[in-house]
């Protein structure tokens, strides 16, 4: 698209990672609405389609990846690749850009970057740019690398699994085992990068949260950074964008599926972009939910089980029927658009971030199954401060995954997590005409007040 003059200009860079990418161009969506030219710089693995976006200019960068890296879809060996790969072809990019922009009189007012991508920050300075970091966890999640780094130097680490139940000093509401460094095989990898992300300088910080939600985070991290902080979330709801932001498109309508069944009636069980279950989980979970006697709407992602079909015909001939009698399963659902729906009174998840944050929206509560990084932490605030989460052993066994479906769906618990669930969603669509509004108009300012 054409360049606006006047216009200013922000590039936006964010990772090729679904819970990355989709609230960075949420982000870029509501930036655009305030009147800002939008250009997003992008890897080639696993671009946005543009004609999606035909406000938005796009930049696409070379990454470098093998197409055995591209294949195994081993996102840690793909994140690092990234990092060092992008480094001049994004450098490249930035100042063809800024040149192409001087022959127009006008220059790139600000950079937002995912914090994801640390080795921007040098760039940037390098090439005198003005940088804000993006952050796509909670403000939590991030407040722990700062304590990890502190219980470092205090001689905490490795974490003893006899502790695994404390308070962690510094951060009460967490124990030791909520900790994305908790049960690593290296934590000096893990200490090794979140030092990186915690050296950079950003001129400011967002996050795709909701100040009432982590107002206690957010503090300690305005007293550990001298940077404003802009706490401007849900994204999803503020771009108010659910059906045209997906990397990945649903064929399957499950939604005709969803509007058959009663009200708050069914499960939603989906791991998110990136984790996923053997096959033997699988069938235990197949086992589990049939037997729990509940309608389910299950996510089983190509990545996890190549042909579902074959793997559903492998099932014992009473659990095949009851998964086609109480089941629905998909590849990949329009997940915004299920929380939503009416017929959806449970959320079986691994607490991802943006998982976690649309669920809390619609007001629907969760069985957290946690699996490493931040989703620990998303579980630990689900279940122990906002409580409308079930903390349970994440033993994938029938009996035990039949139990606590019945514990959310069917028994009292559940009803008063559901409760409480509504509540909170009453007060997050509240924040997004109070406290996220507020700070979205602090972001525009300070953005303009950096041309001046
Ligand atoms: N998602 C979706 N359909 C699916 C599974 C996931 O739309 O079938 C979306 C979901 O709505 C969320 C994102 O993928 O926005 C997953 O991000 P999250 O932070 O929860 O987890 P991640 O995939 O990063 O582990």
């Amino acid at each position: 698209m054409m360049e606006n003059q006047n216009v200013p200009h922000l590039v936006l860079i964010p990772p090729p990672f679904h819970g990355h990418m989709t609230p960075m161009l949420q982000l870029a969506t509501i930036l655009h609405s305030k009147g800002f030219s939008i250009t997003i710089a992008h890897t080639h693995f696993n671009s946005p389609n543009p004609s999606n976006y035909p406000n938005f200019n796009f930049l696409p960068f070379f990454d470098g990846l093998s197409d055995t890296q591209i294949t195994s879809k081993n996102f840690i060996d793909i994140a690092s690749t990234l990092s060092t790969n992008c480094v001049t072809p994004l450098k490249e990019t930035l100042i063809h850009h800024m040149a192409k922009l001087e022959k127009l009189d006008e220059k790139i007012a600000c950079i937002i970057y995912d914090g994801f991508f640390h080795f921007i920050d040098s760039l940037t300075k390098e090439l005198k740019l003005p940088s804000i970091v993006f952050r796509t966890t909670s403000a939590t999640n991030f407040l722990t690398y700062h304590v990890c780094a502190h219980l470092q130097t205090k001689g905490y680490l490795p974490l003893q699994d006899s502790k695994s139940l404390d308070l962690v000093p510094e951060l009460e509401l967490l124990r030791f085992k909520d900790l994305p460094i908790f049960g690593l095989t290296n934590p000096h990898d893990f200490l090794h990068s979140t030092s990186k992300t915690l050296s950079i300088t950003p001129l400011a910080v967002i996050f795709n949260t909701v100040d009432g939600l982590e107002d206690s985070s957010l503090n300690d991290l305005q007293h550990l950074y001298n940077v404003n902080l802009f706490p401007i979330g849900p994204l999803h709801m503020i771009a108010n964008e659910f059906d045209n932001i997906s990397i990945l498109r649903e064929k399957d309508n499950c939604i005709s599926w969803l509007n058959n069944k009663p009200r708050k009636s069914v499960l939603y069980v989906s791991l998110g972009s990136i984790a996923s279950w053997e096959e033997k989980e699988l069938t235990e979970m197949a086992c589990g939910l049939v037997k729990s006697r509940q309608n389910f709407l299950w996510v089983i992602r190509p990545e996890t089980v190549t042909d579902v079909s074959a793997w559903l015909e492998s099932l014992s001939e009473d659990v095949k029927l009851g998964v086609v009698e109480r089941g629905c399963v998909v590849k990949w659902a329009p997940q915004s658009e299920v929380l939503a729906h009416e017929a959806v009174g449970g959320f079986w998840s691994h607490c991802g971030w943006n998982s976690t944050l649309e669920s809390l929206c619609e007001g629907v509560p969760i069985i957290c199954q946690p699996y490493f990084g931040d989703q620990r932490v998303n579980a630990r605030l689900l279940s122990h401060v906002w409580k409308v989460g079930l903390e349970w052993c994440n033993v994938m066994e029938r009996n035990e995954i039949e139990k606590v479906v019945r514990r959310l769906m069917v028994n009292q618990e559940g009803e008063v997590l559901r409760k409480r669930a509504i509540e909170l969603k009453h007060e997050i669509r509240l924040s997004l005409s109070g406290s996220s509004c507020d700070a979205l108009d602090g972001l525009v300012k300070f953005i303009l007040s950096l041309e001046g």
